[in-house]
């Protein structure tokens, strides 16, 4: 009897196709082929085989089985899970598993290692790079894992000290060694450990929720837990989520020297080739560790056994766009399908997460001091109605006097504000006209470094004008408002000895970068930092004693449901970054309402009082984590149309009990790139099958042409 095969191509159709197996090709589930779709041959994976009994029309024959290793069993349920969950075709969720084979094979890896003789010149820094250079590497591991520049590693090379050698690619993964000697866990960190590893040796799923305030010692904690899982299996794999690529690096730095290996790495930034590189050895169970952001977890690893995710309260871990999806939520549905152990870390969990740890579900571990003399930092409030800065300036005297104190001691401050660029918003003195983006609704921003204004929604920039567009008024384009640039130059003519840098997706491009910027900072380099989120995120500076927050009350606009907790989150993260070694550090925030719960419960240091007045208001109004939200998004260059459909799609809502369908409404952000935009929103009981109930939707209509139409699934964005 023939077979047939079921093939999911990573595509966005609604389903998999049967295809017949000619007889000369012999396969397994997960297997890679080339399938014919119309008159092309594309790559996919064969998810089911059986015989042809009860097939009774013609079906095409698979082309070639394709040598790529096959995906594991798990990973394919977990790329059906993951689809169901978002509501999106089951190929997008497996084109996210392939993302490692976009390339061709790659190029072998150029790697440098140590030839044994002494440089002509010794530093602290070459010595570093030697003793680190104990295998093969590539140079920048090897610079990340010595904490030193680029060129420190080159000038080695010159000098003949290091040389330069091109590695089967074997021999770029090199085990992790669990045995080399870790930090001394202090009392309350040994318990934790030794929680986390007993749940590593239960063999089943399980999540800890791993909840230690900012410098409590957390990632030492969970590396022994990682210590535990490689030592328990020879074979077991390790993946650690991060929500930003410059928090990505100080990790690795930390794992290299943990385990004396350095662990592979995948995010956005990492070139096509390489990501190759780390999907083959992954799917080979070469490579045991893996660090990376959220598209990491759709690796195919054949023997996960433990995930952690770390900054797991933070919102980059959502994928806004393409296939939708949030990596806190679906690595708990991985670890499941594994039977791993995930761990959850954050000094501020998400209401989710600890409304899990409360009801049981996770297991909750808390760390509830710093590690060693350091203290949490003191938290004050500056009420900017009282004291506000000069005209045109955007630090307010006693912050500024601070800064003073600070820099006067030889300590590092940071401003944060989580703005790019020089001003948000540029405005015509003569006309009033503010400039917007062309097919976008959303104001542009200026930056002076570029000296070009930039839409931050798509990416749209033009140079600024000398002139204003509408009234023609020569030199009357003025900036509104500061941004971190803007920021930049105050602090410059305010300390002008003092040395000043822009930590922002604009001066921090790649991991590189981010390596350089954290070890500037790291190393006494920098005396005051300006940064966006990018820097506010987890990093241990010990020089930095002050935080200075410009803008507390910025995320609290807008009507998203998580505002008030996303501000909190941030801010008391930011704030974590002072005082992390001896010297005790302060934050001072800058706020027009000083009255608001957010700003009360951080002065007071009252996260867990926060938290449950957040919590009653989601209860009373059935926001989840007590019900169940998606959203329906429609975009469409044509504006009936749009309109027209969306009051059909709200007509064809299916009635439910326990379901709420609101809208259609503008969206906030109603204009971008052209295409006018509108949302709908379900609300649903906990108990509703958010997605059959959406399944059963989408069902009842047609989406025109001209029509795009986009579920959220647990929304984080209502823009
Ligand atoms: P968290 O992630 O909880 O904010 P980290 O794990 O980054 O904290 O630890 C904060 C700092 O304290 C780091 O510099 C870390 O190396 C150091 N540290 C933590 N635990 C220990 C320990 N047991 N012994 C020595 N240093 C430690």
């Amino acid at each position: 009897m023939p077979f047939v095969a079921r093939v999911l191509l990573p595509l966005p159709l609604p389903e998999a196709f049967d295809y017949a197996v000619p007889e000369e090709i012999s396969l397994s589930v997960g297997d890679h082929v080339a399938a014919p779709l119309g008159p092309r041959l594309v790559r996919g994976v064969v998810t089911e085989l059986r015989d042809a009994h009860g097939v009774n029309r013609p079906l095409k024959p698979i082309a070639a089985r394709l040598d790529d290793a096959a995906l594991p069993a798990n990973t394919l349920a977990f790329v059906d899970w993951a689809a169901r969950y978002a509501c999106e075709p089951p190929g997008e969720a497996l084109a996210m598993a392939l993302r490692g084979l976009r390339a061709s094979q790659p190029a072998p890896e150029r790697l440098v290692q140590a030839t044994g003789a002494a440089p002509f010149r010794t530093t602290p820094a070459r010595e570093r790079v030697l003793k680190a250079a104990t295998q093969p590497m590539r140079a920048a591991a090897l610079a990340a894992a010595a904490e030193v520049s680029a060129g420190v590693i080159k000038g080695l090379i010159d000098d003949g000290a290091l040389e330069v050698v091109f590695a089967q690619e074997q021999a770029a993964f090199s085990e992790p060694d669990p045995a080399l000697p870790a930090f001394d866990l202090n009392p309350s960190q040994a318990a934790a450990a030794d929680i986390l590893v007993k749940l590593t040796q239960a063999g089943d799923f399980q999540v800890a929720l791993l909840d230690g305030v900012t410098g409590s010692g957390k990632t030492e904690v969970y590396l022994e837990a990682v210590a535990a899982v490689l030592r328990a299996d020879p074979a077991a794999q390790v993946l650690v989520l991060l929500p930003e690529i410059a928090l990505t690096q100080a990790v690795i730095a930390r794992f290299a020297a943990r385990f004396g290996a350095e662990p592979a790495e995948w995010h956005s930034g990492i070139a096509p080739p390489r990501r190759r590189r780390v999907w083959e050895a992954v799917v080979a169970g070469r490579c045991r560790i893996v660090i990376g952001a959220r598209s990491a977890l759709f690796l195919p690893f054949p023997n996960l056994r433990l995930i952690v995710v770390d900054e797991e309260h933070d919102a980059s871990f959502k994928q806004e766009d393409g296939f939708i999806y949030h990596a806190r939520d679906l690595a708990v549905v991985r670890a499941k399908i594994e039977a791993a152990t995930v761990v959850l870390a954050s000094a501020t969990p998400s209401l989710e997460s600890i409304w899990n740890a409360q009801g049981g579900r996770y297991t909750w571990i808390r760390l509830s001091s710093r590690h060693g003399v350091a203290r949490l930092p003191e938290i004050e409030l500056i009420d900017m109605r009282e004291a506000p800065p000069e005209r045109g300036r955007w630090l307010s005297p006693r912050l500024v006097a601070a800064m003073a104190e600070t820099y006067g001691r030889g300590e590092q401050s940071l401003l944060f504000l989580n703005r790019r660029g020089y001003a948000p918003l540029v405005l015509c003195k003569a006309c009033g006209e503010r400039m917007t983006a062309p097919d976008t609704d959303s104001w542009l921003v200026e930056h002076r470094y570029s000296n070009r204004l930039v839409c931050h929604l798509t990416g749209f920039s033009m140079p600024k004008p000398a002139a204003c567009p509408h009234c023609g008024t020569k030199d009357s384009l003025t900036a509104i408002g500061p941004g971190v640039e803007r920021l930049e130059e105050e602090a410059r003519g305010l300390f002008p000895e003092a040395r000043v840098a822009v930590f922002s997706s604009d001066t921090v491009m790649d991991a590189a970068g981010a390596r350089e910027m954290v070890g500037r900072m790291a190393g006494g380099e920098i005396d005051i930092l300006v940064a966006t989120q990018a820097a506010a995120k987890g990093h241990n500076f010990p020089g930095l004693t002050l935080v200075g927050v410009v803008d507390a009350d910025l995320g609290l606009k807008g009507g998203d449901l998580r505002a008030a907790e996303r501000t909190y989150q941030l801010l008391a993260q930011v704030a974590g970054r002072a005082g992390r070694a001896e010297r005790p550090g302060r934050a001072l925030i800058q706020t027009y309402a000083p009255e608001h719960q957010v700003m009360g419960a951080l002065k007071a240091g009252d996260r867990d009082g926060f938290l449950a007045a957040e919590a009653e208001m989601r209860e009373l109004s059935g926001l989840p984590p007590y019900g169940r939200l998606a959203a329906v998004i429609l975009s469409s260059p044509d504006f009936a149309k749009l309109d027209a459909f969306a009051k059909a799609l709200a007509a064809a809502a299916p009635s439910a009990d326990g379901v709420e369908v609101y809208g259609p409404a503008d969206a906030p952000l109603a204009l971008i790139r052209g295409r006018r935009r509108k949302r709908l929103l379900v609300r649903a009981d906990r108990r509703v099958n958010i997605q059959a109930y959406l399944e059963a939707w989408r069902a009842r209509v047609k989406v025109p042409g001209a029509v795009r139409m986009t579920v959220d699934v647990d929304p984080y964005s209502f823009l």
